[in-house]
């Protein structure tokens, strides 16, 4: 687990897994081959929320570890989700078994959400304090893929522009590239 800014904490799951230690939020849930590292790095019961960016399978793996949390999404991607579930989350098997309540994800107050549509119609920026969770919009090297089945690539541009507007210090991306 490496600290990110006070309160923030990172954890390599597949893609990047976020942790918000005194609100006991986690920010994506990483692949399923990552586990055991969850297991070990987090205190899995004492979670409270968990909130995915999108939800492609690398973002949703190790859901289940998470007993205690209510799972939030955008709007959008649920609705996405509930038409297309293969096409949401890009993986067989676990289409079969991701069975839990998503929640809207505006009703929280903890983070600024700024959706940012192209990589999926309903991914979500969020920001917190300082500190800015991009998921697959935005990395180090540049953004996230456009041609996925839920994917909006005409609405990418006005994303990045929205995300340039912001004022952060921490940039947090949903992969390290
Ligand atoms: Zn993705």
């Amino acid at each position: 687990m490496e600290k990110i800014s006070e309160n923030v904490y990172k954890i390599n799951a597949g893609s990047n897994v976020y942790y918000l230690e005194k609100e006991k939020v986690l920010i994506d849930t990483g692949i399923e081959e990552y586990y055991e590292t969850l297991k070990s790095e987090i205190d899995c019961d004492s979670i409270k929320m968990v909130i995915f960016t999108h939800l492609h399978y690398d973002h949703i793996g190790n859901f289940e570890l998470f007993k205690n949390a209510k799972f939030y999404a955008s709007k959008k991607e649920i609705e996405f989700f509930e038409k297309n579930p293969f096409g949401a989350i890009l993986d067989k098997n676990l289409v079969k078994w991701f069975k839990v309540k998503l929640n809207d994800v505006s009703a929280l107050k903890i983070f600024k959400i700024i959706e940012t549509p192209g990589h999926t119609g309903g991914s979500i920026c969020l920001l917190y304090k300082d500190v800015l969770f991009t998921g697959d919009t935005l990395f180090d090297c540049g953004c996230g893929r456009v041609d996925l089945p839920s994917s909006e690539p005409s609405l990418m541009k006005g994303s990045l522009e929205k995300i340039k507007k912001l004022k952060y210090k921490y940039f947090c991306p949903g992969h390290d590239y």
